[in-house]
């Protein structure tokens, strides 16, 4: 799950690494009362969005202080196209106000959950505000990577190589350690899997702050940190995502035409790259699950229908603890409701795939049957051409 900036700002603060002076405004009426708090002639208005790259979108915005209630009002319902929204970008609803620093340096520090290594890994660079995936691959002698051990604290030395790349003054080292301290304990003592500070500046005053950061958590953990789920914002997840998750479906949004209804995750995959083999493109990954009732079947269909691009939906279940019968039930179900216009290939193997054939067949639905995974992929792809 990812949170805004704002709201990683806040936790930051707790965690003791200075951080930006801002108010959050939800809508432009509130500035004038909250504007006060802030001290500079010129402040940063930054539009929250789930999404990096504002900067270059027009989501960030020097102005001078008396020219705030104008520009912030003109940034509020604006749609923000960045490199990492997709085409259709995303809508201001809420924006960050903060006093304008003057930036000497800017860095780039983060903290995050590296699973190859099962690892801690920091990743700092002297080339900060701009992506670190171009830096990665034009400059990577610019980018020090430090993996360490799980454990309670760091050691010394260990904060040392994390910002030895920085070149600091001994102020601004002890500056630096009480961030990397903040978000090594904000990784594990509130379960985030990646906390990133892009940039991390030094003002012209020789002061280490924060400028931006991002972070975000582990889903499966949420469970156990209520205060982290309650900075969720549903405005900035997928409709349909949202839904999955209310009846426990792994769906994730893709941008092709052919909808997937696939038990497992690896067989999920496996479609997912068949349908592509063949010249298309998948409209989304779901994984209804090993146990998946009658309901929550008709749920997923509902979802894959959702989506306007899809032309056609691909239906790939081996049945081990699933039953195909109670899968062409739920489909049957969904398909009814949903009026479904769109050509629908199954392809069904396993525990009762016999009796889930013979539902499909009855109820009058036009399903074209797959013989196997290849089968059913070279359906589809021919029959939305
Ligand atoms: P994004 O990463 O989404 O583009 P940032 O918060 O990193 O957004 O801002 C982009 C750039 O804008 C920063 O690299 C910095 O140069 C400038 N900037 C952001 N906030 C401030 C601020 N409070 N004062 C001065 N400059 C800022
Ligand atoms: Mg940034």
């Amino acid at each position: 799950m990812n949170i805004h900036e704002y709201q990683a700002k806040e936790i930051l603060r707790e965690f003791g690494a200075p951080v930006t002076n801002g108010v959050v405004i939800f809508q432009p009426e509130e500035i004038k009362s909250k504007i006060k708090n802030l001290v500079s002639d010129k402040v940063v208005l930054k539009a929250q969005i789930h999404a990096g790259g504002r900067g270059k979108a027009g989501g960030v915005k020097l102005v001078n202080k008396n020219e705030c209630l104008k520009e912030t009002t003109k940034m509020f319902g604006k749609i923000l196209v960045t490199h990492q929204t997709g085409p259709e970008g995303k809508e201001v609803k809420t924006v960050y106000i903060q006093e304008a620093y003057d930036i000497d340096k800017e860095f780039y520090l983060s903290c995050l959950v590296d699973r190859e290594s099962s690892k801690i890994a920091f990743i700092s660079s002297t080339e900060g505000g701009v992506d670190i995936e171009a830096v990665a691959k034009d400059n990577p002698e610019k980018i020090s990577t430090n993996k360490i051990n799980l454990k309670k604290e760091l050691h010394e030395t260990e904060i040392d190589n994390i910002i030895k790349i920085f070149q600091l003054s001994e102020n601004q080292k002890k500056e630096a350690k009480k961030i990397i301290i903040a978000i090594y304990n904000i990784l594990i003592k509130k379960d985030a899997s990646l906390v990133e500070i892009n940039p991390l500046v030094i003002t012209k005053q020789k002061k280490l702050i924060c400028l931006d950061a991002k972070m975000n958590f582990d889903s499966n953990a949420l469970f156990r940190r209520p205060e982290i789920l309650a900075l969720r914002d549903l405005n900035e997840e997928e409709p349909a995502e949202i839904q999955a998750s209310k009846h426990n479906l792994a769906y994730i949004k893709l941008n092709g035409s052919i909808g997937c209804m696939v038990n497992g995750a690896g067989l999920a995959m496996a479609t997912m790259d068949i349908i592509k083999l063949y010249g298309q493109e998948p409209a989304n990954f779901l994984d209804v699950g090993g146990g998946a009732s009658k309901e929550q079947v008709a749920a997923a269909f509902k979802l894959i229908l959702s989506d306007k691009k899809v032309k056609g939906i691909l239906i790939n279940i081996f049945g081990g603890i699933m039953r195909c019968d109670v899968l062409a039930q739920g489909v049957v179900e969904a398909a009814k409701e949903t009026n479904i216009k769109v050509p629908l290939v199954v392809r069904l193997a396993g525990t009762n795939f016999e009796e889930g054939k013979k539902i499909l067949e009855k109820s009058g639905l036009k399903i074209l049957s797959a013989s196997d995974l290849n089968d059913a992929a070279k359906k589809i792809v021919d029959v939305i051409k």
